[in-house]
């Protein structure tokens, strides 16, 4: 139990303090409940050509539906769940459950649109998380549809070398994308280094395309920078038509992901559901 620090007579610890630490306490119990009973699901987001709002792919998000039926997104769980090592397990479950409903999504969709897995900086640099990750999408027959979303900050923050995925995902035959491209420091430089198959181009820099004229240049020039790079270049997080208006007016950014096309949503609950 937390207690208060005294020296000198002055307290050292703030009530704000002891209710931050029960209630980090209790979600960690919850969390760890949460595992027990596999409370942990995959929603969906697709992603568009942007043009014919055809799908082409899906990214898989983790929601936490807890015993209420609440459900909890990544932001309320994520970090903690990270620190007290839970998160490998988790991708698991996600991805168990997307795999389990390829049959079904094949149906709906076609064969050819692909499937991303986000992968967050701790877990690329284990081999043991991602030889499994490896070996989970290979069993489904259909690496070749798989993605593996790496954020721009994990390529910046760790050393390529020990980016245990890469080797690995590359000779399964997973492709590599950058996720959150374009908010660094250093976005550039990432580029030299590493040979991906989609660059995701961070939402804040298509939310103020409206108001600030030079992110249509800068986004007009990640487009043909990826693109000549042998990259599908996305953009993510669009909310609104004019949004999508200047993209495809003056960018030539053709494919993108935003709650103005589909939310993510639970295959669980996806129209349907998923039969046997
Ligand atoms: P991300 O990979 O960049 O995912 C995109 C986030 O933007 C998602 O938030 C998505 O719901 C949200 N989004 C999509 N379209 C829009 C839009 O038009 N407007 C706005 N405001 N937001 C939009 P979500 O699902 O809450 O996930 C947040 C982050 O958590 C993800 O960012 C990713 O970094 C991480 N994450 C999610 N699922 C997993 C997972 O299974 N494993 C790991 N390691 N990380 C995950
Ligand atoms: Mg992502
Ligand atoms: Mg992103
Ligand atoms: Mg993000």
């Amino acid at each position: 139990r937390a207690k208060a620090t005294h020296k000198g007579g002055v307290t050292f610890f703030h009530p704000s303090m002891g209710r931050e630490m029960s209630e980090r306490m209790s979600l960690e119990q919850q969390l760890r409940e949460a595992l027990a009973k596999r409370e942990f699901q995959c929603a969906l987001q697709q992603k568009v050509d942007l043009r014919t709002r055809r799908v082409v792919g899906f990214e898989a998000l983790v929601r936490w539906v807890d015993s209420h039926g609440t459900i909890h997104p990544p932001a309320r769980f994520l970090k903690l769940a990270s620190e007290l090592d839970m998160l490998d397990d988790i991708t698991a479950i996600v991805l168990d459950n997307l795999c389990e409903a390829l049959p079904w999504l094949d149906r709906g969709f076609g064969a050819d649109v692909s499937y991303s897995i986000n992968v967050s900086p701790v877990q690329a640099t284990r081999s043991s998380f991602v030889r499994q990750l490896v070996r989970r999408i290979a069993d489904t027959g259909r690496a070749r549809n798989f993605l593996l979303e790496l954020t721009e900050e994990t390529f910046l923050a760790t050393d390529v070398f020990q980016l245990q995925c890469l080797p690995l995902i590359r000779a399964a035959g997973i492709g590599l994308s950058i996720d959150d491209f374009g908010t660094g420091y250093s976005s550039l430089a990432i580029l030299a280094d590493i040979t991906a198959d989609e660059l995701k181009v961070d939402r804040s820099l298509v939310a103020s395309i409206g108001q600030r004229p030079r992110n249509q240049g800068i986004l007009r020039a990640i487009e043909s920078l990826g693109t000549n790079l042998g990259m599908t270049v996305v953009a993510e997080g669009i909310e609104t038509a004019e949004e999508k208006d200047y993209l495809l007016g003056s960018t030539g950014l053709a494919i993108g992901q935003g709650y103005l096309f589909h939310r993510p949503q639970l295959i669980s609950e996806m129209v349907g559901g998923v039969p046997e």
